[in-house]
């Protein structure tokens, strides 16, 4: 495939932009090559300014769960637009999407709408603090809660006591609040806590990790949590930015039967409209501003537009939770026809897979935390990524990234994508 066009606009955008792209994960540094630029999309399908077509497994990192410019999500937002894109002012909308959003996710009485999946992360850790009056919070090496200060801390034996900041603007006053375990590891959380005894806010935690490819939690793990926090008055955050309303209409607290006191949300909530939140209990959501004097603000917050994108996204959902065990069957489905082919070339890998998550790692011991996504072969994903690109087959542009598979994925289209596995194999 030719991507002529897309190398030209990607010379420009590196002028007037930095690194050329407005997040990095989009500037292919992992895999070589210039970023591919989209036109438009539609369904499973992505059509990029060189005029080809590819079935996209990125989904805008998780939120286009029911495809590309799925109508009743296009005509909300026209509809909405034309009576005005923001007030600053309340609107019914977002009662209403608050309203399903409690109704549909559980152990929650009050939500607020923010812009982005960061600003809910970082405004559910202030929370916390607040709530709890203690400083330090846990988290986990390779989950990923957004870039806002105090989570951009760096593993490492000397950061787990400590913290190190792993990018320079992070002060080593905020890295030093930020205690870092490993994932599905309770022995090391146990330590930190007695450590730090009635210092620790909160534990945020993925509770499937999406963002170091895709690691469900072992048996126990989030029970683990759950019992550590409420013996230690602890809140305990569960960052469902990724997961929630992708993995069941209630999130992995559905799945997992495991209560969170705080939940975040992202990605499949704003329809593809930048939105974020954060929900709790009312005790909780009682703290913030107004009622409460934990500040949080947003000129945005609540935009008619994200909220009709929302809503509808939300609606579908709903009302048809059967979409939930479809796209399990699909990555099911994927999953074993990439394994057969994978198996059948001798090539050495991993898949986990979770719902609609998938990850292939191409290395042979299973992948259950940070350490162990980080021995994959990243020679064997570059060749494995451009390969499959050139096959039209759109996979994220780095080895630590999750497929995420939507509603508009036909089984054509899974059988398309299989066969290029199989293809590419050979030449890995
Ligand atoms: C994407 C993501 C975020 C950050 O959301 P943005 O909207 O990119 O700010 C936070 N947490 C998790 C788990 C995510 O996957």
């Amino acid at each position: 495939m030719l991507y002529k066009r897309s190398s030209q606009l990607f010379a420009e955008a590196e002028k007037v932009i930095p690194g050329g792209v407005n997040s990095p994960v989009r500037a292919f540094k992992a895999v070589g090559g210039t970023p591919i630029f989209v036109k438009s999309a539609k369904g499973a399908y992505l059509y990029d300014e060189d005029g080809n077509r590819l079935i996209d497994y990125i989904n805008s990192w998780g939120p286009m769960i029911l495809g590309h410019a799925y109508e009743p999500v296009v005509e909300a937002v026209i509809e909405k637009a034309k009576l005005g894109t923001s007030f600053g002012m309340p609107t019914e909308l977002e009662t209403q999407i608050a309203a399903l959003a409690v109704s549909m996710v559980p152990n929650i009485d009050k939500i607020r709408f923010v812009n982005s999946g960061t600003e809910a992360c970082m405004s559910a850790v202030r929370l916390a603090r607040g709530f709890t009056k203690k400083d330090k919070i846990i988290k986990f090496a390779g989950c990923y809660h957004g870039h806002s200060d105090s989570f951009l801390i760096q593993a490492g034996s000397g950061a787990i006591t400590f913290g190190s900041p792993n990018s320079p603007g992070v002060t080593a006053g905020t890295a030093k609040d930020t205690l870092l375990a490993n994932y599905n590891d309770l022995e090391n959380v146990s330590t930190l806590i007695e450590a730090n005894k009635n210092e620790i806010a909160c534990i945020i935690v993925e509770p499937v990790a999406g963002n170091m490819g895709c690691i469900p939690p072992n048996k126990g793990f989030l029970e683990g949590l759950r019992q550590m926090c409420t013996e230690n008055n602890i809140l305990l955050i569960f960052d469902e930015v990724m997961t929630g309303f992708r993995l069941a209409a209630g999130g992995v607290q559905e799945l997992s039967n495991v209560n969170a006191d705080i939940v975040c949300f992202g990605k499949v909530i704003g329809g593809g409209l930048p939105v974020g939140a954060f929900a709790a209990r009312a005790e909780i959501m009682n703290y913030l501003a107004p009622l409460g004097p934990v500040y949080q603000a947003g000129t945005l917050s609540g935009n008619p537009l994200a909220m009709a994108a929302g809503l509808a996204m939300l609606k579908a959902l709903d009302s048809d939770r059967a979409i939930f065990e479809r796209l399990e069957e699909k990555t099911q489905y994927l999953h074993e026809g990439i394994e057969k082919v994978l198996k059948e070339n001798n090539i050495i890998f991993t898949i986990n897979r979770i719902g609609s998550m998938i990850s292939v790692h191409f290395d042979a011991s299973p992948v259950v935390d940070f350490k162990s996504a980080a021995k994959g072969d990243n020679e064997t994903f570059k060749k494995f990524f451009h390969g499959m690109l050139n096959e039209g087959i759109y996979i994220a542009p780095s080895a630590y990234e999750t497929w995420f598979i939507t509603d508009a994925l036909s089984y054509e289209d899974l059988d398309f994508t299989i066969r290029a596995v199989e293809k590419v194999a050979k030449t890995l």
